[in-house]
């Protein structure tokens, strides 16, 4: 066992930890049906509590390759990453009617590059903002059916889009 320098506040995962983010994509039969866009770089899919109710628009892109942090990204995949955000930002707010959307990574635990978007909606009250927006016992939140459902929203809505603005030749 080779001893690793700490840095403060960051904790590097041990060599026989498995990440999660790498684990998702090796069982990715599993997320089908949450997928909401994928390619050779990125992986797109809504987040799902296999247990009870799951909070309806919050997203997780990730990176196929492990790569630790945000500095780690190649050119292409930082403009392709910046792209994602925008375009899953617009799905979500196109069908589930947030007034704008939330946008996270803190790579702290996991350091695989990943970005959860999460629906802000305009109902949500002062006291649930930011990072309390899941303790909002309100908020809008759905069965396994319904987060398939607008999985399948989210997908045709970013693909629509794709084929809008980037017509094949
Ligand atoms: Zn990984």
């Amino acid at each position: 066992m080779v001893a690793r320098a700490k840095s403060p506040g960051r904790r590097e995962i041990a060599e026989t930890e498995v990440c999660m983010f790498c684990e998702r994509l090796r069982n990715i039969s599993a997320l089908a049906d949450c997928l909401v866009y994928e390619d050779e770089l990125f992986h797109v899919s809504h987040q799902l509590n296999e247990e009870g109710q799951t909070y309806l628009g919050s997203v997780i892109i990730q990176a196929r390759r492990h790569v630790h942090d945000l500095a780690g990204l190649t050119e292409e995949e930082a403009a392709r990453l910046g792209s994602l955000i925008t375009r899953s930002s617009r799905a979500l707010k196109n069908c589930t009617g947030a007034g704008w959307t939330y946008a996270e990574s803190f790579l702290e635990r996991y350091q695989h590059v990943h970005v959860i978007v999460t629906a802000r909606y305009p109902s949500m009250p002062k006291e649930y903002i930011r990072l309390a927006i899941r303790k909002w016992p309100d908020a809008p939140r759905g069965a396994h059916a319904e987060v398939v459902e607008l999985s399948r929203k989210l997908r045709s809505n970013m693909s629509a889009e794709k084929e809008t603005t980037q017509p094949r030749s």
